[in-house]
């Protein structure tokens, strides 16, 4: 006979023991529901199923003396009952549920009543992850405002709601890319058959033009949905000013100040122009102005060597521009070498100089105009040589300062690193002022990009606002640099795998590819490549993807799903290819690395 007092015992011990407590039978289809609705709320659980276990009939008979329900579940949470099935989804419906698991931390009220706040939430930024936080926060019913407002760049470019990527990034870089490609296409098109002039012309201010009023219609839009979505938009500076306070100062120079209970910066990124570069600020452009150049770029000096250097040099080339990019050391630095190797060898096959390792310290102007003429000093940073080259444009590209060094941070304590990014204080974008959050491109250590930026708005307006816990994942993040030729990659680089797991744990498996529609225009046999990184000690477990072909966005973001899940090689394998594409490649990639057997494309 069980003792009564001991079962007590057992049932209040395992309530206070576990956040959340069900008292369950494994195949009661309402026990199921309660079960998933934590699950959606990716909270855990414990579930004590009651018909498996020798006691459960002397459980839930202690169970219907203590809290007068005799039926399952019985769902506590934080040690109080909340009750049965039909209790769970109605505090889960009307939000108690949440707000029970994730009560707002105290500190964040700072002795104000949420009444007494202007908004629930004031959002500094109006890019991919503010304006991703705020409209999420909205749709919960949070009182938000959202502040954005772009500062000219030093050639006086200024542009509308939406930040970098709309603007000045992956929109009109991908439109020029496409551009890019059109080119190319335009010479093999005669080879499948189109017959056309030979006198072949761009025009500049034709995409200029067009791209800009694409632009122009997402800003638009932009405001529209903040309009309808009830977030109050205000085109000023944001600048903290006292806690839970800002200053908000529109073009005019007029002043506002707007409390909040909570606050998100997502002021992202501006390109780094650095003084030592003697006339640089005068007379060299960088990617804000480069997409709305009023005239065409000329010849064309690239300085930097990541992702906006050589995204911009190939598109400017493909386009028929003179291009140079100047190289301070290697190219795409953090991504794997072997493949950024292979851009530059692309690259510098069709057209683009490569001066390397090379950095300017001077550039002067030869001549007034649209373009102008300038002549541009620099040092290889091996010989010492002097080298001096004349150049219309000259495009700085050398990385990006986090906008943060001007909002008043030390008023209210959030730390910022020697760079200006901001350290976050947990995993949930907490900075360390607890009611301060930030997103996006400011945040330390963080990829800088428009999906991760966006993913992590609306996950923590979820989390303010829903008591949700869903926390941005930033492992296993696909990225793409659109090169002419695009490359594609997700988890590790090959070096950086060698760093973590050891050379002896590795097999990377690897091909050349030929595209089918390459074969017709008679183009490189040998320029795509395909690579998996796999680790020996777990079952050839895919630790690191790369490739690089024509659409390698499109296949990379396709195999991120299989990276996210733990895919293997056998996966791989097992997956049947879809023929004729690049992507099949990775169906059939059999010749290792470390069996030095040729890699070459062998036919289609
Ligand atoms: P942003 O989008 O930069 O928005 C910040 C906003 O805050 C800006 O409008 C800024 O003016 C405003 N602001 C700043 N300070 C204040 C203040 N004090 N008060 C009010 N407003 C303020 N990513 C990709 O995923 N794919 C790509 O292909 C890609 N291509 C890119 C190409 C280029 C040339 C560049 C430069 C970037 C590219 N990126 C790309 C990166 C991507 O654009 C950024 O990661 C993304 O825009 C970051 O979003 P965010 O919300 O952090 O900031
Ligand atoms: P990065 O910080 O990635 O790279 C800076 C480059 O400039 C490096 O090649 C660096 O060389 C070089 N450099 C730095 N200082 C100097 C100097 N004084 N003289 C000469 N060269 C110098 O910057 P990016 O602006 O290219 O990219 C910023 C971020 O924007 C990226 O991290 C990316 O997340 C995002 N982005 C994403 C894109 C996409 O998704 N397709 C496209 C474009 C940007 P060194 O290696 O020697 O330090």
């Amino acid at each position: 006979v069980p003792n009564v007092e001991e079962l007590n015992k057992f049932i209040k011990d395992s309530v206070h023991a576990n956040q959340v407590m069900i008292w369950s039978k494994s195949y009661c289809p309402y026990c199921k529901k309660v079960k998933d609705i934590f699950q959606s709320l990716n909270q855990e659980f414990k579930a004590y199923e009651l018909d498996l276990e020798d006691n459960g009939p002397a459980i839930q008979d202690a169970l219907h003396k203590m809290t007068g329900q005799k039926t399952v579940p019985n769902v506590f949470v934080n040690g109080t009952r909340l009750g049965g099935c039909d209790d769970t989804e109605r505090a889960f419906r009307d939000r108690r549920l949440q707000q029970m698991l994730n009560p707002a931390p105290s500190s964040s009220v700072d002795h104000h009543d949420l009444e007494s706040y202007d908004y629930d939430l004031v959002v500094i930024g109006g890019g991919s992850g503010g304006l991703a936080a705020a409209k999420e926060a909205a749709a919960l019913g949070a009182k938000v405002a959202c502040l954005d407002f772009v500062k000219p760049s030093t050639q006086g470019t200024t542009w509308g709601l939406g930040g970098t990527c709309v603007n000045v990034g992956c929109i009109p870089k991908k439109l020029m890319h496409q551009a890019a490609i059109l080119g190319h296409q335009l010479d093999d098109s005669r080879k499948f058959g189109w017959e056309f002039d030979d006198k072949v012309s761009f025009n500049w201010e034709t995409l200029r033009t067009n791209i800009q009023d694409h632009i122009g219609s997402l800003n638009w839009n932009y405001r529209v949905q903040l309009r309808s979505q009830n977030v109050d938009y205000v085109n000023s500076y944001a600048q903290f000013i006292g806690p839970h306070r800002i200053k908000a100062t529109n073009k005019k120079g007029k002043e506002q100040e707007m409390t909040a209970k909570f606050f998100l910066i997502a002021t992202g990124g501006r390109p780094k122009m650095p003084d030592n570069i003697e006339g640089l600020r005068q007379f060299c452009i960088s990617s804000d102005d480069l997409f709305s150049l009023p005239y065409s770029p000329g010849k064309t000096l690239v300085v930097g060597a990541s992702y906006v250097a050589l995204e911009c040099a190939g598109f400017l080339a493909a386009l028929n521009y003179d291009v140079t990019i100047s190289v301070r050391s290697i190219l795409l630095r953090g991504f794997d070498q072997q493949m950024a190797e292979n851009i530059g060898a692309y690259m510098a096959n069709h057209g683009v100089k490569f001066i390397r390792p090379c950095v300017p310290y001077k550039v002067e102007r030869l001549e007034e105009g649209t373009p102008g003429k300038y002549r541009v000093y620099s040092k290889m940073q091996d010989s010492g040589e002097e080298v001096v080259g004349e150049y219309n444009t000259v495009l700085i590209a050398v990385g990006r300062d986090p906008c943060t060094r001007d909002l008043g941070l030390d008023t209210v304590g959030v730390q910022i690193n020697k760079q200006g990014f901001i350290v976050a204080a947990d995993d949930a974008e907490q900075t360390s002022c607890p009611y301060i959050h930030a997103v996006g491109d400011i945040l330390d250590g963080k990829p800088e990009l428009t999906p991760m930026a966006i993913q992590a708005g609306r996950l923590l307006a979820g989390r303010l606002f829903a008591g949700t816990n869903n926390k941005t994942d930033y492992t296993n993040v696909p990225t793409t640099v659109f090169t002419p030729i695009e490359y594609g990659c997700i988890g590790l680089a090959e070096e950086d795998a060698i760093a973590k797991y050891g050379q002896s744990d590795l097999e990377v498996y690897h091909s050349n590819y030929l595209p089918l529609e390459w074969t017709v225009p008679h183009k490189e046999e040998n320029a795509c490549y395909a690579k998996l990184i796999c680790l020996k000690s777990q079952n050839l477990k895919v630790v690191g993807f790369h490739v690089m072909g024509p659409n390698a966005g499109e296949i990379t973001q396709g195999f991120t799903l299989a990276l996210k899940l733990g895919a293997k090689k056998a996966d791989f394998d097992n997956a049947i290819g879809i023929h004729p594409t690049c992507a099949e490649i990775f169906t059939t990639l059999q010749v290792t690395k470390s069996s030095g057997q040729d890699a070459s494309a062998s036919g289609c």
